[in-house]
């Protein structure tokens, strides 16, 4: 449960005890690829249509050939944009998206993709636990089933547990989600959490940053004009909580050994 920095470079992925989450650098958008201890592929949202070489020429680097897990957050251009070009480029095994009343060009662009290339598309279910394997657990906590006024409050909010190491990826989610989170009495605290809405304030509010009690915060963010807010990073700064953004740091790895996290960027 302790955190350093600059990352130990001895700690690469050829160990095949470490996690490592890449929080690509997409500007205003989420792109967050995962390679498992055991060389699984995974990635959350795959940033906008604007940067879609960028995440295709990061996952080609790290020799991703197959996506073992997809998982789509919620249906806006910013976190789908680059999501046809992925279906395109890589062999995708399981597919997760949720089933919504949404048709903008993107989500109309997205779906023929899936119907070309024959995605099979699984829809997340609350409280499902996905074991990628061993030791690797992907969790939906968020939504619940009821009606919300904003697509963004409709993101999957995604518990990564790798042994003793927790990672909270909010999506988008907002306020309400976050209280119905606490309310359910689930589980929160998480070593890492990637705020959501690239740390605007319609979501991380101080009870909820309480109850997660994290080591570091990322944003994903272009930064500075609308996010992340002033507000939020004063939350944090409160709970001295370290920030990393990748409008300011670029890319942020994330590595754990299950027990500590380490934090390097480009
Ligand atoms: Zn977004």
């Amino acid at each position: 449960m302790s955190f350093s920095l600059p990352v130990n470079a001895e700690i690469s992925h050829s160990n095949n005890n470490i996690l490592k989450m890449n929080f690509i650098d997409v500007g205003q958008g989420d792109a967050i690829f995962i390679q498992s201890p055991k060389g699984k592929n995974i990635l959350i949202d795959s940033g906008p249509y604007k940067t879609k070489q960028k995440v295709i020429s990061y996952l080609k680097a790290q020799g991703v050939k197959t996506l073992d897990l997809v998982i789509v957050t919620h249906p806006h251009g910013d976190h789908i944009g680059a999501m046809p070009d992925i279906l395109q480029t890589f062999k995708v095994d399981r597919f997760y998206m949720a089933d919504m009343d949404e048709t903008s060009p993107e989500v109309i662009r997205l779906q023929k993709a899936i119907f070309d290339h024959g995605i099979f598309v699984l829809e997340p279910q609350l409280d499902e636990a996905i074991e990628l394997e061993k030791n690797l657990i992907f969790k939906f906590i968020a939504p619940t089933p009821v009606t919300y006024e904003s697509i963004n409050e409709y993101s999957n909010v995604i518990k990564v547990i790798y042994k003793k190491n927790r990672f909270l990826l909010m999506g988008d989610s907002g306020e309400q989600s976050e209280a119905e989170m606490m309310n359910r009495g689930i589980n929160l605290r998480a070593d890492v959490i990637k705020l959501s809405h690239h740390g605007g304030r319609t979501g991380n509010t101080l009870p909820f940053l309480k109850a997660v009690k994290p080591q570091v915060a990322v944003i994903s963010t272009a930064g500075p004009k609308n996010y992340p807010s002033e507000e939020v990073i004063n939350r944090l700064k409160y709970l001295k909580v370290p920030i990393y953004r990748t409008d300011l740091h670029g890319t942020i790895i994330i590595q754990s050994n299950g027990k500590k996290i380490w934090v390097s960027f480009e």
